[in-house]
């Protein structure tokens, strides 16, 4: 599965906002937007006047790379959103809030969900007793998830993790026993439940043009 490798604290600047894409860094003063909470580049600094299509284009380029989802899976995401019943843009972050990385992330257990991803590729995550190594499985309630005890060495550094990341709040929507490295959904997450400063409404509109 293809993804982005360029440098990723530019994204955040990008977007003015932490994405917490760079693991460890993320949580210390190192992290760049501390000092430079402006766009990259030579012009980086200077005032826009951004255009409708230029707001909408930046609300789902954030989503994508908060998620990290590559542009084809991202419109694949959001045909499933057009088709199932309920509110388009609501559907599609529910997703993407979904997907087993990023339920890696919100536990704790990773730094990043670029973490997420690699603990499920290493085959060191289990849903419901049954090893899962797809980083995109979407979750659902009622879903056991618990780190491997076969998986050698990971259990020792998500310990590793849960204490960096042990100041973070878990959202509502999943139940964490991190002394048994394992966790639980009690329900689907809604928008409220994901605290991230992305306007659905803005994404939908784009993609209807
Ligand atoms: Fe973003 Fe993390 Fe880099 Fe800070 S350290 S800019 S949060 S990726």
């Amino acid at each position: 599965m293809a993804r982005y490798t360029g440098p990723v604290c530019r994204l955040c600047r990008r977007e003015g906002l932490k994405l917490f894409l760079k693991g460890q860094k993320c949580y210390t003063q190192k992290c760049p937007i501390e000092k430079r909470a402006y766009p990259p580049g030579q012009h980086g600094q200077g005032r826009v006047k951004m255009s409708n299509y230029g707001l909408q284009l930046r609300e789902k380029q954030k989503a994508k790379r908060i998620y990290g989802v590559l542009e084809r899976q991202f419109k694949r995401y959001f045909k499933v959103a057009q088709k199932a019943t309920g509110v388009t843009g609501q559907v599609l972050l529910q997703q993407l809030e979904r997907r087993l990385d990023n339920v890696l992330f919100r536990m704790g257990f990773a730094t990043s969900r670029a973490e997420g991803r690699q603990l499920v590729r290493h085959r060191a995550v289990r849903v419901n007793g049954a090893l899962v190594d797809i980083p995109s499985y979407p979750v659902k309630a009622g879903d056991v998830i618990q780190i491997s005890d076969h998986a050698n060495g990971w259990a020792g550094r998500v310990k590793g993790q849960i204490d960096v990341t042990k100041d973070r709040i878990v959202p509502a929507w999943i139940q964490v026993d991190a002394a048994h490295l394992k966790g639980m959904i009690v329900r689907l997450p809604q928008k409220d439940d994901m605290g991230l400063p992305i306007q659905e409404q803005l994404i939908v509109e784009l993609y209807s043009k």
